[in-house]
């Protein structure tokens, strides 16, 4: 009887040809996020991914997993051989242990079975294994409506018996879609935006503007600190930093107050276009969210995005702000993103901007602009950090 951790994958059991190229990335995504735990083994059976080794760290090694995409559930399971009298050692250990933590319990037995030369079908094993365990163990009762507890047995090469089921985030395992370049602003939406494509197996690097010394080093960091909170996720992730000030004072001297947002936006995508080419990104992602702000009407959106010519992702297109408050919560970016600092979008903020900008307009606007030499020098100063 060993204890090992059993892996559940999520849609990748509906990958057909390509499932390989999918579990073999998320097996590096798994070794990537248990570095450090010490020696372990980790293997395949019959459509689950178990790791062995790890008894002395697996409730680290367990919260490390439960947070990585591609994985539905991690189960701490004992392994045992086939034989039914080892099934029922191993479920009545288990059960035995529950007890001490929980008190008197009712329990169900659930079985499956990928052997099918196995010489009992499913049932039949829940039913021994169930008498074996009201026969050793006296505060139990079985209840096969609403049990307090499940105790499940996958009956393979060897046999897995296991209780706990703790749920993980779905989705596809990061680097299985590409890399994409995250604008990350300190706001609430854009590391929403930048959890859920990686959540679709997009590898994420962010990038961020700032308009220092008009705006802190707080703020700065207020933003590195966003990044950290979503390197939970996406692993190691790169931040580079723009000092966005020398465009937004030309656009300011240049041009129309009220297009002051739409021309900064339409840099912002610019930037992230020629970065992209150097380094081979295949999308911008935005935390743009229709209809929120004067910068994301439909006309508004419609401009920004003719200034490059790269798909842009804009995951929250569609969400009420309370539910992204929610994601926000819940993937713990919330507590950050509400931290008062300025952001450059508030420098040089128009009393009045422009809601249905037409871009006949902006590029007129724009005419005044040297735009290849502005994204030339705010490239040419931009700070790279790595966030482990
Ligand atoms: P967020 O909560 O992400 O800041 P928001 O609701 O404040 O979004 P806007 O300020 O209009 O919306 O920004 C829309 C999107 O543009 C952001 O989600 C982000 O992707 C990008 N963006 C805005 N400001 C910056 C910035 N300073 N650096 C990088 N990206 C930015
Ligand atoms: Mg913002």
């Amino acid at each position: 009887m060993d204890k090992v951790i059993s892996i559940s994958l999520g849609e990748i059991v509906l990958k057909g040809l390509n499932r390989k190229y999918f579990e073999n990335k998320l097996i590096d995504n798994i070794k990537r996020a248990l570095k450090g735990l010490g020696d372990y083994k980790i293997y395949k059976e019959q459509g689950k991914i178990y790791i062995e080794g790890l008894e002395n760290a697996e409730q680290t090694a367990i919260n490390r997993l439960t947070k990585i995409f591609g994985i539905i559930y991690v189960s701490p399971c004992i392994r045992t051989s086939t034989d039914l009298e080892d099934i029922k050692k191993a479920s009545i250990t288990l059960l035995n242990e529950k007890i001490k933590e929980e008190g008197i319990i009712t329990f169900k037995v659930n079985t499956t079975r990928s052997d099918k030369r196995y010489p009992l079908i499913s049932p039949e094993v829940s039913r021994i294994v169930g008498g074996a365990i009201l026969d050793k163990i006296d505060n139990v009762k079985v209840d096969v409506i609403s049990p307090k507890i499940n105790l499940y047995i996958d009956i393979k090469e060897n046999a897995y018996v296991y209780i706990d089921k703790f749920k993980s985030r779905g989705g596809l395992p990061i680097g299985t879609n590409g890399k994409g370049l995250l604008l990350l602003s300190g706001g609430i939406d854009s590391p929403v935006a930048g959890y859920m494509m990686a959540k679709r197996g997009v590898e994420i690097d962010c990038l961020h503007f700032h308009s220092y010394p008009f705006t802190s080093q707080r703020a700065e960091e207020k933003v590195l600190k966003l990044a950290e909170e979503l390197s939970i996720y996406t692993g190691p992730l790169k931040v580079y930093s723009i000092n966005l000030l020398n465009i937004q004072k030309a656009i300011n001297e240049n041009c129309p107050e009220d297009q002051m947002t739409i021309l900064s936006r339409r840099f912002m995508m610019r930037i992230g276009e020629r970065i992209a080419q150097d380094i081979k990104y295949d999308c911008l992602i935005t935390g743009e969210n229709l209809g929120q702000v004067a910068s994301q009407t439909i006309e508004s959106i419609n401009v920004i995005e003719k200034a490059v010519n790269m798909t842009i992702l804009r995951p929250l297109i569609g969400f009420d702000k309370t539910d992204i408050v929610k994601m926000a919560i819940d993937i713990e970016t919330y507590e950050t993103s509400i931290l008062p600092f300025e952001d450059c979008c508030t420098v040089f903020l128009p009393k009045h901007p422009l809601t249905r900008p037409k871009l006949k307009e902006i590029l007129k606007a724009e005419e005044s602009l040297e735009i290849e030499n502005l994204i030339d020098d705010a490239l040419k100063n931009k700070i790279v950090r790595q966030i482990k």
